[in-house]
Order: C-alpha cells, then sequence, then structure tokens
C-alpha cells in the first residue's frame, strides 16, 4: 500500500491476550501496519476475555505493562488500557466503539490471531463488527486455513471481504509455549523483547 494514494486514517487494533506478549505478536504487528498501510496500532490486551471462564490469565496490569514495554521502540505502535480498566468482560465490539469515538472517521483493522477469528461467531454483535471493521487474521506456518474459509464460505460477500489473512513465519512462537519454558526453568531469549523478560524474572510469572 503506498501512502501517497492512501487519503482516509487507518487504524490497526492489535488484540489478544498477550501472556505474554512476545516477538511473533510484534512481528504480526508491523506486517500488518506495513501491508495494510496502518497509520498506528494500538495494542489492546484483553482485560477479562469473555470465552475464557475459570481459564488462569495473568493479571491484566501484568499483561498491559509487559504490553507497553515491548512497544516502546516502534513510534508507529503503543499499548491502550481499554481493556483492562473496563470493568466486565471485553468484548471487542465495545473496544471497537470506543476507538472510533476518540479517533472519528479513521477505518479500523482489528488484528488477531486466525485460532481466535475460527470463534468469531460467538463472539457479541459479530455481524456489526464485521461491518465496522476489517479483520487481519495472522496465522501460524501450517495453519489450515481452509479452516477458516469454511466457517466463513456462509457469510454475505460483503462481511467476508473484510477478513484478510496474513501467513506470520514468526508466529511459530507462541505466549503457551513461552509460559511452559518458564515454569520449566528453560531459557526464553530472543523469543520476546528484553525488557519483557525482565518483567517476567522480575515479578516471577509463569513460573508456579
Ligand atoms: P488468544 O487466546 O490470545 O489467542 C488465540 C490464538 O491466536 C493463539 O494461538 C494466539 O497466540 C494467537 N494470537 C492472539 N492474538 C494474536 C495477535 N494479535 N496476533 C497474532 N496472533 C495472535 O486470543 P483470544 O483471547 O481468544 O482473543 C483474541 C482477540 O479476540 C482478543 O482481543 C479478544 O478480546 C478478542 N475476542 C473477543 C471476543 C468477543 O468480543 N466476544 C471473543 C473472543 C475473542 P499466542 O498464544 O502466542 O498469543
Amino acid at each position: 500500500m503506498n501512502k501517497e494514494h492512501k487519503t482516509e486514517r487507518r487504524l490497526g487494533i492489535m488484540g489478544g491476550t498477550f501472556d505474554p506478549i512476545h516477538y511473533g505478536h510484534l512481528v504480526t504487528a508491523e506486517g500488518a501496519r506495513y501491508s495494510f498501510g496502518l497509520d498506528r496500532v494500538i495494542f489492546v490486551p484483553s482485560g477479562r476475555p469473555p470465552h475464557k471462564p475459570g481459564y488462569i490469565v495473568s493479571d491484566p496490569l501484568d499483561r498491559y505493562k509487559m504490553t507497553c514495554l515491548a512497544v516502546a521502540s516502534n513510534p508507529f505502535f503503543c499499548a491502550s488500557a481499554i481493556e483492562v480498566e473496563r470493568p466486565g468482560p471485553s468484548f471487542t465490539i465495545d473496544t471497537v466503539r470506543a476507538v472510533m469515538q476518540l479517533y472519528p472517521g479513521v477505518k479500523i483493522y482489528f488484528i488477531t490471531g486466525a485460532d481466535a477469528l475460527l470463534e468469531i461467531f460467538k463472539w457479541k454483535d459479530f455481524d456489526i463488527l464485521l461491518t465496522i471493521c476489517s479483520f487481519v487474521a495472522a496465522t501460524r506456518p501450517g495453519y489450515r486455513l481452509f479452516e477458516l474459509r469454511e466457517k466463513t464460505a456462509s457469510l454475505p460477500s460483503g462481511l467476508k471481504q473484510n477478513i484478510s489473512y496474513m501467513e506470520v513465519p514468526a508466529l511459530a512462537i507462541s505466549s503457551t509455549e513461552i509460559r511452559q519454558r518458564v515454569h520449566g526453568g528453560r531459557p526464553i531469549k530472543y523469543l520476546l523483547p528484553e525488557s519483557v523478560e525482565d518483567y517476567i524474572k522480575n515479578n516471577k510469572l509463569y513460573s508456579k
């Protein structure tokens, strides 16, 4: 996308649990920024994931602080505590609407993992979401894209065309793997920014 031919402002919202954030996420956001001509990418760690009742996720504030550390060196990136601070379950529709109010007239690209998007039909007001913003589904190497394509096949073409796919080799890194490595005392160096690694050590995250 050539920025000179772009008239509207484009904003990426990078949504995920980020438990913890790693280079796969950062490479994904940078790739989406370049490919879709985004002016800025806002990383939004989910506060209380509505679809994970009973699932133990690290404290939202820790996940937010790690996200701030991770994005600090990129002038096009920033982190938002919007979901961390909003009480109740973190619904994407509420986040997208809040961002639209803050930045009237921008076109929003919601970037997240293809795994998460496979469940989009269960999300609150998913049909409205697919109308008011575009989605970028980031896939790991070897990901079976046909599953997502099959799931979205029944959508009207106007909605279907709002989902793009992006293969990101760096997503071979996963948060689950990092948590397991810390738990098992194995190294996590070079999988995530040093500042995040230090935060994990200093706050003894994932060791129990
Ligand atoms: P998740 O558990 O964090 O991740 C699901 C999968 O996608 C994992 O494999 C994850 O890899 C990958 N992933 C997550 N975020 C990514 C990103 N930004 N870029 C690349 N890969 C990513 O995801 P989730 O919590 O289910 O949901 C993701 C987003 O969808 C969040 O913003 C969440 O709030 C939203 N969501 C909304 C609703 C709703 O509104 N009802 C319901 C479900 C999800 P890693 O483990 O390595 O991160």
